[in-house]
């Protein structure tokens, strides 16, 4: 696999053999295979009291692989490694480990976190070099200092001078790209969010197309509803956040959803979401009393760079009414375009 640039070489070797549902690649682990079939058919010999099993095992001493003379060797559970044994194994290291313990955060949705994984759409590379990144064993500047120990190496960032040039700098926090890459990526989930919003309310009267290639109405309105795309609201009293990325109106029952996205880095999704709402109060009760509305509700859409899923994120797909299997397309999404980012970074240098 490695050979081949689907499992990168230092990336976590116990992961491989995991079920993908709890965040490994599903191989089969043909060394368990293999021993657990050797202890089987020696607990069989042993076991069976028939005059020909007993002759088989007295005369097989070092006869036959399983050497069944030998009663002193080890039982199935002792030879096998367990799915439990790895996940610890992994859940111990120091690089790898940190996905693990991502994974397992009480704000995050384990489950849906592996969901791309268990869905198994992605070509086996860009998994392999998806785990590389989440094993944090990318050849950045910091990973070269630090793990590798290069003598002489600096690990400031490339490209914004950021005095760390970690896998999180190149991810999510390198100020050069904000603009650019992180912005698309940003807008790519965005689209997908904006399009489906569209269809169901039909405001837009178009099949679906992929969100690489749709560019959202600044402004799509019918009957019912309007539906705003990354619009300035301009306000009676000064408000510093006063564009979301997605603004809906139901003019009916008179509400309206401050939509805002985020992709941060893992160990930011909490304090994101947070930030989210603190940000846009002042202009939630503005909205409410300029349009006459009974109620405003911001919704933070928060997904990390990795395609670590806030428990939080079905709550705001659900209160904007889309498919609650949305959040796999957005992952997807995430995913690919973060892929793509850390590979670009890095062919700069
Ligand atoms: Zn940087």
């Amino acid at each position: 696999m490695t050979k081949n640039r689907k499992h990168h070489p230092q990336s976590c070797i116990q992961r491989l053999t995991l079920p993908r549902k709890d965040g490994g690649r599903g191989l089969i682990d043909i060394v368990n295979l293999h021993n657990a079939q050797i202890a089987n058919l020696r607990s069989y010999f042993h076991n069976k009291n028939t005059s020909l099993h007993i002759a088989i095992v007295q005369n097989d001493h070092k006869f036959t692989p399983l050497n069944l003379l030998d009663k002193t060797t080890k039982q199935s559970n002792e030879i096998t490694i367990s799915n439990q044994n790895k996940i610890e194994e992994w859940a111990k290291k120091s690089l790898h480990g940190r996905h693990y313990r991502d994974l397992n955060l009480p704000y995050v949705d384990k489950k849906a976190s592996n969901e791309w994984l268990r869905r198994g759409e992605l070509f086996p590379e860009t998994e392999g070099f998806i785990f590389a990144i989440q094993d944090q064993v990318i050849e950045t500047r910091n990973y070269r200092k630090h793990i590798m120990k290069t003598q002489n190496a600096i690990d400031v960032c490339r490209k914004c001078n950021n005095p760390l040039e970690n896998i999180q700098n190149i991810t999510g926090s390198c100020k050069t790209i904000v603009q650019t890459e992180y912005k698309h990526r940003h807008d790519q989930v965005a689209n997908i969010i904006h399009q489906e919003l569209a269809l169901k309310y039909n405001l837009i009267k178009i099949p679906r197309t992929p969100y690489y290639k749709y560019k959202p109405e600044l402004m799509l309105e019918n009957s019912t509803h309007i539906l705003y795309f990354d619009r300035t609201i301009l306000t009676d009293k000064t408000t510093h956040f006063n564009r979301p990325d997605i603004t809906l109106v139901n003019k009916i029952e008179k509400t309206a959803l401050l939509i805002d996205i985020a992709v941060p880095n893992t160990h930011n999704i909490q304090s994101t979401v947070a930030e989210k709402i603190t940000k846009y109060t002042d202009l939630k009760i503005e909205v409410k009393r300029m349009w006459n509305l009974n109620t405003v509700t911001i919704v933070p859409i928060v997904i990390s760079t990795t395609g670590v899923i806030p428990t939080m994120i079905h709550d705001s797909i659900k209160t904007i009414g889309l498919h609650k299997n949305i959040y796999i397309i957005l992952q997807k999404a995430v995913i690919l375009n973060t892929c793509r980012i850390v590979r670009k970074f890095l062919q700069i240098d």
